[in-house]
C-alpha cells in the first residue's frame, strides 16, 4: 500500500485523495486549518507547515510527499526532501514561488512574457514605470494568488498608493497586456521523463478569480503546439514531476506571452475529471508514485464553472445529463472556491444549448455568457 502525504488540505488534496482511491493510494494530509476540507477523506495532521517536529511525524507516515498548495515555504519542502521523495521537486516548487525568477527562467527558455522589472523601492518603482509605461501592473514577487497582493497603475499618480499598500515585501512590476484571451496549458510529467499535456484550456476570471474554463479552446491559428513545446521545455528544465499549469495571454496571431506556472494540479484543469480520458488529479498521482501516466485525450468539449462564495442547487446541474457537481465540503464564505460544474456537451452545440439554460436557470449570465459567446 502507497502511502501518498499532501502538505495543505483544500480541495486540490481532497480531489486528488478522491482519484487515488481506486488506485489503492492512501492519504495523509498536513494543513494548519483545523477544518481542512480534504480531511474529510484523510487523516489530517493540523500543523503549521513550519512545524518541524509536525513535519518528521508526516514524513514517517507516508511514502511520498506532493502540494496541493505552492505556498508551502521551499525550506519545509527541502527538509521532507531529505527524509523522502518529494514531487515537484523542492527546487521547481522555490522557482514557481517567485514571480521574478520564474519569468526571469521563461526567457531564459525563449518564452515570452510582459516586459517586468524587480522593485524593493518606491525609487525603483518611479523608474520602473518610466521604462515599462502606464498601464502596468505592480504584483508581490511571492504569495499572490487569485489577483490577491496585485495593484494595477494608471498613472503617476498610482506609483505612491500601489507602494504603500504592496511595498512591504519585493515586488515585481509587469506591463499590462492588452491580451485577447487567457488560456492554460496543464501539462504532466512521470518520474522517467514522459511528457503529456491535456487539450489547450480557455479561461475567464472575475474579480482575480478563475470564473470558467472552456476545453478545448478553439485553436484556429495554431497556438496550442507552440504552448505545449514551451511547458515541455520547461517541465524537462525543472526536472519537473506530477501536473502543472502554464497561465499564458493569448496576444492573437499565434503568439503568446507567458503569465505564470502552477507547480500543481490547477483550477483550470479540472474540466479534466469529465471531459478527459484521465484526470488531473489521477495523472498527477501516477506521476508521483511513479505510475505509467494515462491518456489525456478529449472525450468531449467540457465547460467548467466555478462556484465561488456560494453553491447553487444541485439538480440546476444534474437535471442535464451531462452536468456533474462538485462539492468541496467547505462553509460558503464570500470569494472562496467552494465548489464547481463540468458540462460536457456530445457536441459543441449541445454544450451551447445546455449553458444556455444554464444562464437563465442559475440567473448568471455575467459568468456563462462569455463562453457562450466562444462557443456560438
Ligand atoms: P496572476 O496572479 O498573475 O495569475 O494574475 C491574475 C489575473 O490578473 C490574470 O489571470 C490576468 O487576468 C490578470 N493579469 C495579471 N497580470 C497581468 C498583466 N501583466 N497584464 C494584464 N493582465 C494581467
Amino acid at each position: 500500500m502507497m502511502r501518498v502525504g499532501i502538505l495543505g488540505g483544500g480541495q486540490l488534496a481532497r480531489m486528488m485523495a478522491l482519484a487515488g482511491a481506486p488506485l489503492g493510494l492512501q492519504f495523509r494530509i498536513l494543513d494548519v486549518s483545523r477544518d481542512a476540507c480534504a480531511a474529510q477523506f484523510a487523516p489530517q495532521i493540523v500543523a503549521d507547515y513550519t512545524d518541524r517536529d509536525a513535519l518528521e511525524r508526516f514524513a514517517a507516515e507516508v511514502d511520498v510527499a506532493t502540494f496541493d498548495f505552492e505556498n508551502v515555504p521551499a525550506e519545509s519542502a527541502r527538509f521532507l526532501a531529505e527524509r523522502l521523495p518529494v514531487f515537484p521537486n523542492p527546487k521547481a516548487l522555490a522557482l514557481a514561488q517567485d514571480r521574478l525568477h520564474e519569468k526571469t527562467l521563461f526567457r531564459e527558455l525563449g518564452m515570452g512574457t510582459a516586459e517586468f522589472a524587480a522593485v524593493e523601492h518606491l525609487e525603483e518603482l518611479r523608474a520602473a514605470t518610466a521604462r515599462i509605461g502606464f498601464p502596468c501592473v505592480l504584483k508581490t514577487r511571492r504569495l499572490g494568488y487569485d489577483g490577491k497582493g496585485q495593484y494595477r497603475l494608471y498613472s503617476a499618480a498610482d506609483i505612491e498608493p500601489a507602494f504603500a499598500e504592496l511595498g512591504h515585501a519585493p515586488l515585481i512590476l509587469e506591463a499590462f497586456v492588452a491580451f485577447q484571451r487567457e488560456v492554460s496549458v496543464v501539462a504532466v510529467r512521470s518520474r522517467q521523463g514522459e511528457f503529456r499535456a491535456w487539450p489547450l484550456t480557455q479561461n475567464w476570471h472575475a474579480s482575480g478569480i478563475l470564473s470558467a474554463s472552456l476545453a478545448p479552446a478553439p485553436d484556429p491559428e495554431g497556438l496550442a503546439d507552440k504552448a505545449f513545446a514551451a511547458a515541455e521545455r520547461l517541465a524537462h528544465q525543472l526536472d519537473y514531476v506530477g501536473v502543472f499549469a502554464l497561465e499564458l495571454f493569448d496576444l492573437g496571431g499565434g503568439e503568446f506571452l507567458v503569465n505564470e506556472m502552477a507547480p500543481r494540479v490547477h483550477n483550470s484543469g479540472h474540466w479534466t475529471q469529465q471531459g478527459a480520458m484521465t484526470c488531473q488529479f489521477a495523472n498527477h498521482l501516477r506521476a508521483v508514485v511513479g505510475l505509467p501516466l494515462g491518456s489525456t485525450e478529449l472525450l468531449a468539449p467540457t465547460v467548467m464553472l466555478n462556484w465561488v462564495g456560494d453553491l447553487p442547487a444541485r439538480e440546476t446541474i444534474l437535471e442535464y445529463r451531462r452536468g456533474y457537481f462538485h462539492d468541496y465540503g467547505k462553509t460558503p464564505r464570500a470569494g472562496r472556491k467552494v465548489g464547481h460544474a463540468n458540462i460536457v456537451g456530445a457536441t459543441h452545440d449541445e454544450l451551447a444549448d445546455e449553458l444556455e439554460r444554464l444562464a437563465d436557470r442559475l440567473d448568471r449570465h455575467a459568468q456563462i455568457d462569455p463562453v457562450l459567446k466562444v462557443l456560438r
